[in-house]
């Protein structure tokens, strides 16, 4: 099973170098969040309250979750973590009550970010809302935001895939007025994310990483990430016969021989598939 995040975790320890391909958005990111946060008194002595919210779009698996973490650990901010889908409780009032419970922590705690994925799930468009329940938790997000105090070093930062399934409130002035727009990477893109998945990865000499920038379109960060672990799966397999497993240890030569070749590459690139193309295909 996938590891499963904590409700929310105070520091971390991503950087913007672990993070491929999105050298602008990590511009506009820093200017946005990183600044105010870190230099509060800059937008107070110009008299302006610095950004509530910024709402994060972009396919799955582009790297959202993991640019908020980025933005905590470079502003040396602690970071929150709220899931839209996993904060749905099942008693009455249960889900609000987690919510007011993170703002306050990360208010308490501040300078923090306060990340919540697939806000779509919490405050999905109002005509789309199917009970109360949604609908009380799209209006106490609400009352969150506007209730946050103008000193509080607080940035709220939401990530969706579907931009136009979000209730229009959310976007008001002081709330997530806001936006940056992350789309799926380029070939540089996946070249430089690729780089990122293989630093700590003995590679053959024929492996050649500018190739396979070339030949995966459509690939987004997940995928290339997976990529790399499914190469890796790959030499594994390849050795294991050269291995005695009876003697409970691997001989050391036999790790420092270790590499992923192209051709465990080439076998990854069987069996992952780029999720883009599979939601065009779903959709078409
Ligand atoms: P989702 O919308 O599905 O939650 P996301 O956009 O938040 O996805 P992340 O959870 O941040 O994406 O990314 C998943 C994993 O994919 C990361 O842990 C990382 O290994 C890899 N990844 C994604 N984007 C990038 C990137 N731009 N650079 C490096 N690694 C990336």
């Amino acid at each position: 099973p996938e590891y499963q995040e904590p409700q929310e975790t105070r520091r971390t320890d991503v950087t913007y170098d672990d993070l491929g391909g999105l050298g602008e958005t990590i511009d506009q990111l820093r200017e946005m969040v990183e600044l105010p946060l870190r230099y509060p008194e800059l937008f107070r002595r110009l008299g302006v309250d610095p950004p509530r919210g910024v709402l994060l779009h972009g396919p799955p698996g582009t790297g959202k979750t993991r640019l908020a973490r980025a933005v905590a650990n470079e502003s040396e901010a602690q970071f929150f973590l709220i899931n839209g889908p996993e904060i749905m409780g099942s008693a009455y009032g249960e889900s609000e009550k987690r919510l007011r419970d993170v703002f306050e922590q990360a208010a308490k705690a501040a300078p923090s970010i306060l990340f919540i994925d697939e806000i779509d799930s919490i405050a999905p468009k109002r005509g789309q809302v199917q009970g109360e329940a949604e609908k009380r938790l799209v209006a106490q997000l609400l009352t969150l935001m506007d209730g946050l105090e103008p000193r509080t070093n607080l940035v709220v930062i939401a990530a969706t895939n579907r931009p136009d399934a979000i209730d229009e409130a959310l976007r008001r002035p002081g709330r997530f007025d806001r936006e940056i727009v992350i789309g799926v990477p380029d070939e540089s893109g996946r070249r430089e994310i690729l780089g990122i998945h293989t630093r700590g990865m003995p590679l053959a000499e024929d492996v050649d990483l500018a190739e396979l920038s070339r030949t995966t379109f459509g690939f987004v960060g997940a995928d290339m990430a997976a990529l790399t672990r499914e190469a890796a799966i790959e030499a594994v397999r390849r050795i294991m016969p050269k291995l005695n497993l009876s003697e409970g240890t691997i001989p050391p030569e036999v790790l420092d021989e270790l590499r992923v070749t192209r051709e465990d590459f080439n076998n990854a690139l069987k069996r992952v598939q780029p999720s883009a193309m599979r939601e065009v295909m779903v959709q078409a």
